[in-house]
């Protein structure tokens, strides 16, 4: 008991925790800054359909780039700003840009479907789909054009408010998608009652569907629940041929991936449209030019 209780108080007194909550201070105070500072940039990874068409769907994914730190990745500093509630200035930024960027891309001729990702505490900001009605006008982006990408998980907190907040959202006219679908507690109750029209399958399914059965059994079935639903299904995380084959042959509609594209700016997104080989499908016409 006297040992238990002395680890405790050392525990407490750990000096390595106590640098870990200057740690998480210090890169508090730097997070406020990076919108501002104008650190946060926008990278783009291509998703493409498993049927011949010529449509573009892009995921918008935030990228912090750091005076000193350098690259920092989203799971360094999404979680922790999901905890501090600094996630709503976040999506903000990240909602603008995006939509900005889809608006700039249909004026020079390129139509381009834009998904970006919103966190659960987003779903409890009740300006929110006021806020992004306005900045669609402002960049004259139809709403048609961005899906709005959140997980499973997200309405638990306060579900009958988040519903209220996803059905506004949806009413703006943009398209909902379920993230990472089955690594959050599924709730088959409020799936149904969430107003989506996507489904994308988490990559921990999708990476060993060939050599794991379950995987596979996990996959198809999805696919089967999502298409009697009358939803799109996505499959993250395509790193072979051989798994976009598979994906094929079970109906999945979507594939993203490594083997299609990393995560890239917009610039080099624009050169992949033009010449990427998974960017036009051989018996379709040449996607547009980009101005
Ligand atoms: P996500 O929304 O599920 O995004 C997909 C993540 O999987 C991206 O990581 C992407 O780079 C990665 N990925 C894509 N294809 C492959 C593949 O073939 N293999 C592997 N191993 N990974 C692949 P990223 O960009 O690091 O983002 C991680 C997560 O951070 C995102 O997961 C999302 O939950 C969150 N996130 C990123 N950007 C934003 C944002 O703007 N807002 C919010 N709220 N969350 C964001
Ligand atoms: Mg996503
Ligand atoms: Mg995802
Ligand atoms: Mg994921």
């Amino acid at each position: 008991y006297l040992a238990k209780r002395h680890n405790s108080v050392a525990e407490i007194y750990d000096p390595r925790h106590q640098d870990q909550n200057v740690e998480r201070l210090s890169l508090l105070s730097e997070l406020r800054k990076a919108v501002e500072r104008d650190e946060l940039v926008l990278y783009f990874q291509p998703k493409v359909s498993t049927q011949p068409d010529r449509v573009h769907h892009v995921e918008a994914l935030v990228r912090w780039i750091h005076p000193t730190r350098g690259f920092v990745p989203p799971f360094e500093f999404i979680p922790f700003a999901e905890q501090t509630g600094y996630i709503k200035a976040i999506t903000l930024w990240v909602m603008n840009a995006a939509v900005r960027q889809c608006g700039q891309w249909l004026a020079n001729g390129l139509e381009v479907n834009v998904s970006l990702n919103i966190s659960a505490r987003d779903l409890l900001n009740p300006d929110l789909p006021a806020v992004f009605a306005d900045m669609l006008r402002q960049h004259a982006c139809p709403a048609r054009l961005i899906t709005l990408e959140i997980t499973e998980s997200a309405v638990l907190d306060d579900p009958l408010r988040a519903l209220a907040n996803l059905q506004a959202l949806r009413d703006t006219g943009c398209a909902l998608s379920i993230d990472d679908y089955g690594t959050g507690y599924s709730s088959l109750s409020y799936l149904r009652q969430m107003p989506v029209s996507e489904m994308k399958i988490d990559r921990s399914f999708v990476m060993h569907l060939l050599d794991n059965p379950n995987d596979e059994i996990i996959v198809r079935s999805t696919i089967e629940l999502a298409h009697n639903m009358g939803l799109k299904v996505t499959a993250e995380g395509v790193e072979s041929e051989e798994v976009l084959e598979r994906l094929r042959a079970l109906g999945c509609d979507l594939a993203q991936g490594y083997l299609i594209s990393k995560p890239i700016p917009a610039d080099a997104l624009e050169r992949w449209f033009r010449d990427s080989r998974w960017a036009q499908s051989p018996d379709a016409a040449p996607a547009p030019a980009v101005r």
